[in-house]
């Protein structure tokens, strides 16, 4: 029987997950789920061509979103998925709770938020997804100075 396979993230690995269960010729349905709006995208240019507003976001997507018009894939974009019950194999969710036989976590990782005075103040932003850079963005411009906080001990950029 074939098997439905789910992949919690919706990131660049959960993108490629999907593409490589298609490459593998996976006979069950593949159910994507993600928390935010976008398809499968990459991040690396969010702080390159894509801030400097020489890269659309559709030249983000890991695939493009006709890859994603197939019977065989369904996507929940815009879903968070809360618990997993791994007793009925069932993702509970802020939509719908969605049932799988083969599950692969791709959550990646997040922004680790400043708790300190100051931190919620006007024009503060952290840059991590799509929406981050689009409200960065709106503000290049109108500001004389930038400050970017957060750097791995040792790394030269190149
Ligand atoms: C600005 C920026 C620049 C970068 N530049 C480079 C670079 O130049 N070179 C390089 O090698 N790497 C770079 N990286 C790092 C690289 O983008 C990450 O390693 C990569 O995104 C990891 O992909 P991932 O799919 O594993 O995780 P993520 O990209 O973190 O994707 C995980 C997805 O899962 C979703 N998710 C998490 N929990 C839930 C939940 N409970 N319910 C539903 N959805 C959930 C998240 O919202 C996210 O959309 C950069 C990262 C950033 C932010």
């Amino acid at each position: 029987m074939s098997q439905r396979i789910v992949v919690a993230g919706a990131g660049h690995a959960a993108g490629q997950a999907v593409a490589t269960l298609k490459q593998l010729r996976h006979a069950g349905e593949i159910i994507l789920v993600g928390d935010e709006p976008y398809l499968p995208y990459q991040r690396p240019p969010l702080s390159k061509k894509f801030l400097s507003g020489d890269m659309p976001a559709q030249r983000l997507y890991v695939k493009p979103e006709s890859f994603y018009d197939d019977p065989q894939i369904k996507l929940h974009l815009n879903t968070r998925i809360d618990a997993i019950d791994r007793d009925a194999n069932v993702l509970k969710t802020s939509g719908p709770d969605i049932a799988y036989d083969k599950l692969v976590l791709a959550t990646g990782s997040r922004v680790r938020k400043l708790a300190i005075d100051g931190s919620d103040l006007i024009g503060i932003h952290y840059l991590r997804d799509i929406d981050d850079v689009k409200a960065i963005r709106s503000e290049l411009g109108e500001q004389k100075r930038a400050v970017v906080v957060g750097a791995r001990p040792g790394w030269r950029s190149p």
